[in-house]
């Protein structure tokens, strides 16, 4: 079956993605620019009924599971279509409500979610609470139609450009830290949420502080019961580790293969050592991406491995950045040509931080194989 998945993939991606789309690297590397690519990429995949293969049918996804589902994955990284804009939304959220959301939930959010009318952003991070979320402060009131949230978020990706956004809140302060907490989804275009942009060192607006002054969630917006907040939350951080994450340490075969044409023999032959290194360490990424992301397709969980496959991307990741831009020399930074890998470079950095810590990953990895705990 998955040959004809993949065949009819194939012929979808050649009608629909430009070419100029599978390198954004070298097309847009301003945010803005890239952000309305990342739409339109959305919404063609939506058009098309490729937008969420692991969703299920009944959702509006695709519902793939074992061959299929890691065949979807590898077209999708080997064509180098860009990430939907929507997908930390399609990738955490939509599984959070297929599986805990209400029925009317479902069948208003996702849809929308899914061909990119309504844009969303995650609110989890704020100022004393990241690794740690339940120490989070935001709060939210029981009040006429809903719920009143007064806080502040920060990290928040995306916020400049979303409707909605999905975020946590403290409802019962006398609760224990864990179980006091809910998962709402807020209204960003509304009096009481502020957001500013947090220049990063790409020099772009990607994350942002988020404000909320008594900002109103509605009632049919909170998702599941009041205090199932670390639960959901757990189960959405979950599946980013272990589907979202897992699909980038497949691209980077692509992004190798399109580092050796921007670098030339010439320059490559600078960093060929290192350049092998990276090599064999992007195939050991992919090996565990894939094992993580075959489990999904087969309905189990990919236990430590999801951490294991965090971890190595992010890190190899990195490394082949860097080697590129070794390779390239100082004019890394100045060349017009190197422009988008430069973003790129600068942008890794972050994924040894979100989607939990490398310190985070490496705490579990050494629980789940026994180890005794580090003092603090
Ligand atoms: C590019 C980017 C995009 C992001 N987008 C979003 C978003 O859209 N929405 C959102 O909610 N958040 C987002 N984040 C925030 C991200 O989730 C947090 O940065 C992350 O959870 C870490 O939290 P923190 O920054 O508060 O660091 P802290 O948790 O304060 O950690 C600081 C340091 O201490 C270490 N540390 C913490 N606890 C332990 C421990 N128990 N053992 C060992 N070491 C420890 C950490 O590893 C880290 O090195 C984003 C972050 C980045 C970089």
């Amino acid at each position: 079956v998955s040959s004809t998945l993949r065949l009819a993939l194939r012929q979808f991606l050649a009608e629909n993605l430009p070419s100029e789309w599978s390198d954004t690297r070298s097309v847009a590397s301003d945010y803005d620019s890239l952000a309305l690519v990342r739409r339109e990429w959305g919404q063609r995949l939506f058009a098309g009924g490729w937008a969420a293969p692991v969703l299920s049918r009944a959702v509006g996804g695709l519902g793939l599971v074992g061959d299929d589902l890691v065949a979807y994955f590898e077209e999708m990284a080997a064509s180098g279509a860009p990430e939907v804009l929507n997908s930390n939304a399609i990738g955490i959220l939509a599984p959070v409500l297929a599986a805990y959301g209400s029925a009317e939930q479902r069948g208003r959010v996702i849809p929308a979610m899914l061909a990119h009318d309504v844009l969303w952003c995650q609110g989890f991070s704020e100022p004393d609470a990241g690794s740690d979320l339940a120490d989070l402060r935001t709060r939210a009131v029981s009040a006429v139609g809903g719920w009143r949230v007064r806080g502040q978020k920060v990290w928040t990706s995306n916020a400049l450009h979303a409707d909605y956004c999905y975020l946590l809140a403290r409802t019962d302060p006398a609760a224990s830290a864990h179980v006091g907490l809910s998962l709402m989804m807020l209204d960003m275009r509304q009096p009481g949420v502020e957001v500013r942009p947090l220049r990063n060192m790409a020099g772009t607006d990607e994350f942002c502080e988020v404000f909320l002054d008594d900002a109103l969630v509605r009632s049919e917006d909170l998702i599941g019961e009041p205090g199932d907040g670390w639960r959901l939350a757990s189960f959405a951080l979950e599946q980013e580790r272990a589907s979202m994450l897992g699909q980038r340490a497949l691209r980077m075969s692509r992004e190798l293969a399109d580092a050796y044409v921007l670098l030339g023999a010439e320059r490559a032959a600078r960093v060929e050592r290192e350049l092998g290194r990276v090599h064999a360490a992007v195939r050991a990424s992919e090996a565990a991406a894939r094992r993580t992301l075959t489990l999904i397709a087969l309905g189990r969980s990919p236990g430590v491995l999801a951490q294991v496959t965090k971890l190595h991307w992010s890190l190899t990741h990195q490394r082949l950045l860097d080697v590129v831009a070794d390779g390239v020399g100082p004019e890394f930074f100045a060349d017009g040509r190197s422009r988008g890998w430069a973003h790129a470079m600068l942008f890794s950095r972050g994924e040894t931080i979100y989607g939990g810590t490398s310190e985070i990953q490496r705490n579990l990895i050494a629980r789940s194989l026994g180890l005794p705990r580090s003092r603090r």
